[in-house]
């Protein structure tokens, strides 16, 4: 039976598929938005959102620890969190209510919110539990499927931890598991993140990426690099790991695994039509087209970057392709950030990468530790500059500390503008904030 046709439908509505729709709705088209199961997605109902919500509480609470333990003239000993019951303050103060409105906001706007499963049927159909959605155009935004190895949680799942583990394991040193392993870290939780391959946050700056690692330290976080699971077996009360790293297998016994490693595109969207694929991922153009050319596809799902904010331009780019428009997505300068304790910031080119792509480089680092908000809070941090020596230009800008990625909002927007390090040394920033020690960076760049 068909239900009815739209000028686009959007299948899923995480941030890639809610700002595809929202400003498709904007240029007056007739939108359908289908969701199996939240709108908002991973990053608003089981990712980013929750994290950063509950590690904004628990930083706080260990602020005052901390300046309590170093006689401050505060004293709050004595605080604990419940973890299950923050977890679930979280969901219904901050997850469920901007879920709700962002559903409110796409209604108001005229889209019609559809809930279910949509499989393509063909070029212009989907199905929705057994009803035929038609569409002149559409918008794949389904985001990744998890695949952990039996009886261990995926990094999905991190709010159903109902206490906090003395040992936790986390697979995978990326934007998913990192910012789990800071929250627990931080919690008192021993935790020891294995990752695959020779760097934590693939893409980052080297430089950086080894400074996060030594902060991590500091909320007894470790990192075990190149090492991967070899086996775990698991009862009710402990789980025995063993773990190949590059000295040989070892046996760790934890409380609690989190896999943040094992996943997949989620293509059973697809049914039974065919697009291009590239490395499992769905292939698309500069301007988001798979290869059928009323089929669109938008954040996780084409494997790019899989970064919240990623999703969020490619939901702006396809939103206005569809309706009409001819937007390309301009990769190198969308920033990466991570929200682990301290926080991560990339954007632009890393030292490395402008190195292999021939730029005459010329670098600068300001340490934050003096940054008198950061002393404030504790634990250091530093802002790395990339500059193109023979046209002054910013390459990109990497950091890691407190407040980073509220603050260096200036940096990324050099690296958009191709701005050179004079203007950017010309504008006035605030006083006192972190943000500042980007002009104080690039004051350096070419002192001799
Ligand atoms: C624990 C964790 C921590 C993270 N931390 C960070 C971070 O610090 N920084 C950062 O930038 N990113 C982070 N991310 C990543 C970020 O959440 C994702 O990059 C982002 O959500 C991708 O958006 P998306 O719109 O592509 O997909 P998603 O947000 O995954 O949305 C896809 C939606 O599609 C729906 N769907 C799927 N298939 C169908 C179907 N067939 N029919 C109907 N609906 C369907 C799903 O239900 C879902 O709602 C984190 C993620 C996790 C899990």
């Amino acid at each position: 039976m068909v239900s009815n046709e739209y000028d686009v439908v959007v299948i899923g509505s995480g941030p890639a598929g809610y700002w595809a729709s929202l400003i498709a709705c904007v240029r007056g088209l007739k939108v359908a938005v289908v969701e199996e199961r939240r709108v908002g997605g991973t990053c608003l109902n089981y990712g980013c959102v929750p994290l950063v919500t509950a590690l904004n509480y628990v930083s706080a609470l260990n602020l005052i620890k901390k300046l309590s333990d170093d006689v401050s003239g505060i004293s709050l000993r004595g605080l604990t969190v419940n973890v299950a019951e923050m977890f679930k303050y979280v969901e219904r103060n901050v997850s469920s209510p901007i879920s709700d409105s962002m559903k409110k906001t796409l209604e108001d706007l005229g889209a019609e919110i559809i809930y279910g499963k949509a499989v393509l049927v063909d070029g212009h159909t989907a199905n929705v539990g057994g009803k035929h959605v038609r569409f002149k155009k559409a918008v794949i935004s389904t985001g990744l499927s998890w695949n952990p190895a039996s009886n261990i949680r995926s990094c999905v799942e991190f709010t159903s931890i109902k206490e906090i583990p003395n040992k936790l394991l986390v697979i995978g040193a990326n934007p998913f598991g990192l910012p789990i392993a800071s929250l627990f870290g931080l919690l008192g939780s021993e935790v020891l993140v294995v990752e695959e391959s020779p760097q934590i946050l693939e893409g980052f700056d080297r430089e950086v990426c080894e400074y996060l690692t030594m902060l991590l330290g500091d909320i007894n976080v470790k990192v075990m690099l190149s090492t991967k699971l070899s086996s775990l077996v698991s009862s009710d009360k402990a789980k025995e790991v063993r773990l190949s790293t590059p000295d040989g297998e070892i046996s760790v016994s934890v409380d609690e695994v989190i896999d943040a490693a094992h996943y997949v595109p989620r293509l059973d969207v697809l049914g039974g039509v065919n697009v291009k694929l590239r490395n499992g991922y769905i292939w698309v153009d500069e301007y988001l087209r798979t290869s059928l050319n009323n089929i669109y596809a938008a954040g996780d799902v084409v494997g790019t970057s899989l970064y919240a904010n990623t999703a969020i331009v490619h939901g702006i780019v396809v939103g206005e392709n569809v309706s009409g428009g001819n937007m390309r997505v301009k990769s190198n300068s969308i920033p990466r950030y991570v929200f682990t304790y301290p926080e991560v910031l990339s954007v632009g080119l890393t030292e490395d990468d402008a190195r292999r792509m021939g730029y005459e480089v010329s670098t600068a680092r300001q340490s934050l530790t003096s940054n008198a908000v950061v002393r404030g809070i504790g634990g250091g941090g530093m802002v790395k500059v990339i500059v193109d020596s023979k046209y002054r230009g910013i390459l990109g800008v990497h950091a890691v500390g407190h407040k980073v990625v509220e603050t260096f909002n200036e940096g990324i927007v050099a690296v958009a503008l191709e701005s050179t390090i004079d203007s950017l040394i010309n504008t006035y920033l605030a006083h006192p904030t972190v943000g500042e020690e980007l002009r104080n960076a690039l004051i350096q760049v070419f002192k001799p």
